[in-house]
């Protein structure tokens, strides 16, 4: 063996288990994680490019706000504790994500944007065996006003396949080093659509698995039933929202076109149990037509790496693992 495929097979002969960065000691071990660094670095600066090319204006996030997403109702919510504060006399929460934010950005001043949001859910620790949830981590967050479904669907579909294309070929080197040049198929757009109540009926309950499992590209699912601000039409019952969804891992983004006028969102709200007075400036918004129509999608950075890099544990991409359950001192 040369040098060279000794480190390689070395690397990829490390177990799995996330660690924080002080508990590093091999060499292999500090390469694996640096190649894995190398891969995050490219794919932040592939997809940010895509989004500001494509004329998104790119926000900084918030962290603490007094709204933030219900995540309710919602069939994969596994929230096991909300984090709540006082800060000058008033409540706030560590934000789930900032979709009220968006909204009512690309309602106003920013018509196009993203964030790369970070994002606290103190998920049920049995969520640390999956392998894909972390109790902090970050969506590239974007909203686009008058923007369809299929609009939304091009540019994610642009966004993935100029990453990987340039990925495999820019970064040969480390993917290689970690096995996973030839185990990333080149993406091929546009991605295939599929109903989700199609779903249900031909799968059952475990449509999930079996979608994940069959496709060998990624793959749309449409009309999810979900939180009040995904559009649902109430005449024919169907919901203009969508997962994607990459062969043999899973979900790595949802999105919607939303719900923008007054007397829908108020019913979905009462419907759903959520509460009305954390949500009183889009109300009040959609009260005076200044909420616009808009879609949009949160896109899991962590996952989305976790799809590239094969890891175990998508936690091994962070230098810090947020592992569900596990509570390192850094
Ligand atoms: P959601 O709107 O809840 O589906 O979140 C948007 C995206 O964020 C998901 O499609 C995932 O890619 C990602 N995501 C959600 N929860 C987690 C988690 N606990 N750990 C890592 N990524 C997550
Ligand atoms: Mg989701």
């Amino acid at each position: 063996m040369t040098p060279k495929e000794d480190t390689t097979a070395a690397i990829a002969a490390v177990i799995n288990t996330p660690k924080s960065l002080d508990q590093l000691r091999t060499t292999q071990e500090i390469e694996r994680k640096a190649a894995i660094g190398r891969i995050v670095t490219y794919t932040l600066g592939s997809l940010t490019s895509t989004y500001v090319n494509e004329g998104f204006q790119w926000l900084l996030p918030v962290i603490l706000s007094q709204s933030t997403d219900p995540l309710w109702p919602d069939p994969n919510a596994s929230i096991e504790k909300r984090i709540e504060l006082d800060i000058y006399g008033k409540p706030v929460r560590t934000m789930t994500s900032m979709i009220v934010h968006k909204l009512i950005g690309a309602s106003t001043v920013y018509p196009k944007l993203f964030t790369l949001a970070p994002n606290i859910r103190i998920e049920r620790a049995d969520r640390g065996k999956t392998g894909k949830h972390i109790y902090e981590f970050t969506q590239l967050d974007f909203e686009a006003q008058g923007a369809t479904s299929k609009d939304i669907f091009t540019l994610v579909e642009k966004a993935l396949c100029t990453l990987v294309k340039n990925l495999k070929k820019d970064l040969k080197d480390d993917l290689k080093a970690i096995n996973r040049i030839d185990a990333i198929p080149t993406l091929e757009a546009p991605f295939k659509i599929l109903d989700c109540a199609d779903l249900k009926t031909k799968y059952g309950d475990t449509w999930e698995e079996e979608i994940i499992a069959k496709i060998t590209q990624p793959t749309w699912i449409t009309n999810i039933p979900r939180a009040f601000y995904d559009f649902e039409d109430f005449n024919t019952g169907k919901w203009d929202n969508y997962d994607l969804f990459m062969p043999q891992y899973g979900e790595v983004l949802s999105g919607a076109k939303r719900e923008y006028e007054h007397d829908k969102i108020i019913k979905k709200l009462e419907r759903d149990g959520v509460r009305k007075e954390n949500y009183a400036i889009i109300i009040q918004m959609a009260k005076e037509g200044r909420l616009k129509p808009t879609a949009g999608a949160g896109l899991g950075v962590e996952r989305v790496i976790g799809y590239i890099t094969g890891v175990k544990h998508i936690a091994e991409c962070q230098p810090f693992p947020r592992i569900p359950g596990i509570v390192h001192e850094l």
